[in-house]
This record gives C-alpha cells, structure tokens and sequence, in this order.
C-alpha cells in the first residue's frame, strides 16, 4: 500500500484560552488602541513589550504593526536614505528586500552557503559598499554570529537582525535579536507566535529606539512606553523625526502574551518534530541534510534540505511525486516565484549580478513548514515519502 499524508502544512495551532480570554476584556473594555488607557492602567502593548525585552534581555522593545513595518522602522532608525545600499541575503523572502525598497534604499545581496546562511567571504567582499547589513536568520539558520559581528564592528556596518524565523532561538547562550543594533521579529500567523499581523523591535539603543518609536506613530506619548527609553532620549528626536504610523494594538498583544509565556515549551514540540524527520532522511543518497551545530539553539518551525547539483527536472519530479502523496515541498529554485517562495533574481526592482555559487545552493533548496498540529508520527509518514520518492528519483537517473 502506497502510504498518503492527508494533514495540512498551513493549519497553526488555535490561539490559547488565555489569550482569547484577554482579547475579550480588551474588546469589552473597548481600548484597543495603546494610547487609550483609564488612569492606573498600563496597555496590554506595553506588558508586552516589557514581556519580550525582559524574556531576550534587551534594554528596550517596541511593538509594531508587522515584522516588515518593524525592519523597515529599523533600518530608517539606522539612518538609510533613499539611494543608500544595504546588504542583505541573496536567500530569504520577499518581504525582506522590500522592506529596503521601502526606504528607497537598494539591496546588495550577498550569498548563501550549503549551510543555508550568509556566506561570510561574500560579506567581506561586499562590507564596503554600505553602512548596513540588513541580517536575515532565514529559516531559523544562524550563521557565527561572532564572526558576523567582528566583521561588521571592524567595517563599521551597523546589523539589523531579521529575526522573524528565530524568535526563541540563540547563539552560544544569546538570543537572536540582541547581536545587532536593532532585532526585528513577526508575530505573524506563521511565525513562532499568532497574532495574525504584528512585529516586535528591540533594541539597547536609546536613541535608536526613541528614533523608532516616533517613527512607529507615538506622536508625544512616547513616555507611556515603560519599555521605551527615557523622555530625555525624546528630547530633540520628537521634533524631527517623521509619524509614519505602524502601532501595534492592544487586542494582539493580549493574544500575544500568553503565546510568549509557552514560547519555551512550543520551541522543544517544534524540535522534536524536526528531529524525527531529520532522523528519517539519514543516509538518503543524493539527499544533503543541513548541519546545526553545538552553538546554534534553535525553533526548528520548518525543514530544509538539499538536493545539490540534481537537475531541475528531477527535482520538479521529487515536488510532484511528494505532492501526489499529500507532501508540499517549497522548491527555492524554481524559475518562476510561487505562493511565498521567490529569489533574489525575482525582485527585479532591485539589480542583482549573477551569484553562481548561491544559484546552485538556491536550485537545490527544498523547504516545509511544520505546524505544530503535526504529530510525531506524521513527521515520521512525511520523511518515509520524501525518503521513497527521493530514492525512486535518483535510481531512475542514475
Ligand atoms: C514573515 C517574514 C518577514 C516579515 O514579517 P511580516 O510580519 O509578515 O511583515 C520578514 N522576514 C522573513 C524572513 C519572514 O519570513
């Protein structure tokens, strides 16, 4: 009997009784907006932030309307003009080079190794062409990020972290986010907490974060954010830093805080599930798993893995004979962008030089999601599929 997968790749789990229990008090209440508070209250968007900072240690945070409203805040906090270049990976989505195309900034996009993070020769190569590295943690792969940092602290490049696949994750002990000078995280659907849209910043900064709280739209109410920095760091900022209107409100972060609560706990379910399927694809011929090492914890939210110097035909073969059995791999390399997945050549607003050595990293990415609504033994069905057609594949071929 020929075994079929039948669950969704894009089912998340529900929202907790906690959190739907506080959106309801803030619905009642009918404050939703942050601003909106009686005397004594602090806004559900404030605990949040205190929540977050206080769980990665970091001086400051900032909830936002969404991750790429939290990057794009970023970066113009760092001082990007339109015109300026910012370096940023060749692999990660789409909304990332957007949101330097929203600063009128251009992308230099710099490489991808078999590890599936930024390649550090091609930064070295490229550190001096702008002030920025927009860093994205694609996929939850964290490159050594001592390394990174020494390199960029020497060449005076300022890192934004794009950290929408790494919330909860760290590197040697410390939290993804708090390396560069800004962190950015989602709290979209799909990411590692639910509310819809919505993004979180962070920061030790002052007058970087005070910088992008006025962005965020705090018109002269920056001092109700107690995980804001002080009203001095305001001072001159206030005057001359333009409203661009991206707040988060007080009904997600109410869905938020009891997410951020199991944030530990969901990470060990999403690993388990990993561990069973990258224990299932050991040893298949042809097949490259992608290294973790020992100083990478990490949110496992999804899988990756290699079929290097495979042809693009036998790999649309492995995508379709999955698919038949209920399987949804993403292929990064494909010709044409489908659904979420695009690459660097197909954000032809910005210019991008031909990386052979990342097209034939990128042409050999498959990549799924793994909702939490998966059991260990659907991971287990999922690696037995991919394993057999996989295998059937590469034995047709050779
Ligand atoms: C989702 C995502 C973003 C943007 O987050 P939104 O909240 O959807 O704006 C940025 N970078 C990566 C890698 C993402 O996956």
């Amino acid at each position: 009997m020929t075994e079929r997968f039948t669950g969704s790749f894009t089912q998340q789990e529900p929202i907790p009784d906690e959190g739907i229990d506080a959106a309801i008090a803030v619905m009642r209440g009918g404050r939703l907006h942050r601003y909106n508070t009686v005397p004594g209250e602090v806004a559900e968007t404030v605990l949040l932030e205190q929540e977050f900072a206080a769980s990665v240690g970091s001086a400051y945070c900032l909830a936002v309307a969404s991750g790429g409203y939290a990057i794009g805040t970023a970066l113009r906090a760092c001082g990007v003009k339109p015109g300026d270049k910012v370096l940023t990976n060749a692999f990660t989505l789409a909304p990332v080079p957007g949101a330097v195309a929203g600063v009128g900034a251009v992308p230099v996009f710099v490489g991808v190794t078999e590890d599936l993070v930024i390649d550090l020769d091609d930064l070295a190569a490229k550190l001096d062409q702008a002030s920025v590295l927009l860093l994205s943690h694609m996929r939850g792969h964290l490159c050594d990020m001592d390394a990174l940092m020494a390199m960029c602290d020497a060449a005076d490049v300022a890192v934004v972290e794009d950290c929408a696949h790494t919330m909860g994750a760290a590197w040697n002990g410390k939290p993804s986010g708090t390396f560069g000078r800004f962190g950015c995280f989602s709290t979209q659907t799909y990411k590692h907490i639910n509310s819809g849209e919505g993004g979180l910043l962070i920061s030790d900064d002052a007058e970087g974060m005070a910088r992008a709280t006025m962005l965020s739209g705090s018109y002269m109410l920056y001092t109700s954010h107690a995980a804001g920095p002080p009203p001095e760091a305001f001072a001159q900022l206030r005057y001359e830093t333009p409203n661009i209107s991206g707040r988060m409100d007080n009904l997600r972060a109410a869905i938020l805080r009891p997410q951020l609560r199991d944030l530990a706990t969901q990470a060990s379910r999403w690993n388990a599930r990993y561990a069973v399927v990258e224990d299932g694809l050991r040893d298949v011929p042809g097949l490259t798993l992608v290294p973790r090492t020992a100083s990478e914890s990490y949110v496992a939210s999804s899988f990756q893995f290699l079929l290097l110097d495979w042809s693009p035909e036998a790999i649309a073969d492995v995508q379709a004979r999955c698919a038949a059995r209920g399987v949804e791999l993403k292929w990064f390399g494909g010709a044409e962008p489908v659904g979420f997945t695009s690459r660097y050549d197909s954000w032809r607003y910005a210019p991008a030089e031909a990386m052979p050595a990342s097209d034939r990293i990128l042409t050999g990415i498959m990549d799924m999601r793994l909702p939490l609504t998966f059991s260990e033994d659907d991971c287990a069905l999922i690696a037995r599929i991919i394993r057999a057609e996989v295998s059937a594949v590469w034995q047709a071929a050779a």
